[in-house]
């Protein structure tokens, strides 16, 4: 059996002329959990071209949704950009990644702190019940450039607080915290600051900064990363992974090359 199977683009919807997302069948045979992510691609020149992508949908959703930027020169997206209803993308048939809460050591408030595309693998987790057993509080930092940037807004501060069960679930548990840094928005500032900001924890209505209660999933550019790592370390805090549980997990939403 091939490690790919072909899928078909169900639905495409371009956010600006950098981010686009898009739909897909999904084999029933492929089975993830919310947060991971897969390999994704095409087909050039009788090669599969495969590129790491987290799967935006929750594990139990019957199509996959992906989130991505448009790299002008990139190898994949500046083909994959260009995908209609109808075509077909290779899906890779293992998912992995960190991003899950089996990772981090119990909590109570489980802080998602994603900029760009690393929205993509927190869309998942606020769409599984199971982080609300998990979790008092469930706080989505989205953290962009521009305001258009901010991907799937209606979704997370409307929708989801409307669906049949999600709802009743997510009411007064999920807090939704956008924010840009280079024009003006009901917030500003980059993510490793408002770690840092008491304004920050105020407007969220929960106390700054507890060791004991707070969990973070981070997902970013390496710079994010970097400075989001040293500001959570600073406080004692300790990476998770696969075999050992900590306060704090990370995944990159994409690799500098
Ligand atoms: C674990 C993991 C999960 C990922 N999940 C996603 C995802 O959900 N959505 C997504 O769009 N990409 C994601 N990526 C990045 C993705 O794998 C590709 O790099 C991206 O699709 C661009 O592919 P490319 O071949 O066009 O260009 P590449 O040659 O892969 O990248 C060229 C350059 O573009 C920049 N770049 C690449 N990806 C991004 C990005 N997402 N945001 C900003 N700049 C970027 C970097 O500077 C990179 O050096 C993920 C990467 C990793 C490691």
């Amino acid at each position: 059996m091939s490690n790919f199977y072909q899928a078909e683009v169900l639905s495409v919807h371009h956010w600006t002329d950098r981010l686009f997302s898009f739909t897909t069948t999904r084999e029933a045979s492929f089975r993830y959990q919310s947060g991971q992510f897969a390999m994704i691609g095409l087909e050039v020149d009788g090669k599969p071209l495969m590129r790491a992508y987290s799967m935006v949908s929750p594990h139990y959703e019957e199509t996959l949704e992906f989130l991505s930027i448009k790299v002008p020169d990139g190898p994949l997206t500046s083909r994959l950009q260009n995908i209609r209803v109808g075509d077909s993308i290779l899906v890779g048939r293992k998912a992995s990644g960190t991003l899950l809460t089996q990772n981090l050591l119990p909590g109570r408030h489980l802080y998602l702190l994603g900029t760009g595309t690393g929205l993509a693998p927190f869309m998942s987790i606020v769409h599984d019940p199971e982080v609300y057993e998990l979790y008092e509080k469930v706080i989505l930092v989205h953290g962009c450039r521009q305001v258009s940037e901010l991907a799937y807004q209606q979704r997370i501060a409307k929708e989801l607080f409307e669906h049949e069960f999600l709802g009743e679930l997510a009411a007064g548990r999920l807090l939704y915290y956008p924010t840009v840094t280079r024009e003006p928005f009901e917030n500003q500032g980059r993510i490793p600051d408002l770690l840092q900001s008491d304004h920050f924890f105020a407007r969220l209505g929960l106390p700054a900064f507890c060791k004991a209660d707070d969990r973070f999933m981070l997902c970013g550019s390496p710079a994010m990363l970097k400075d989001t790592v040293a500001v959570l370390e600073s406080r004692g805090l300790t990476e998770g992974n696969m075999s050992h549980q900590g306060h704090y997990v990370i995944e990159r939403a994409f690799v500098e090359k």
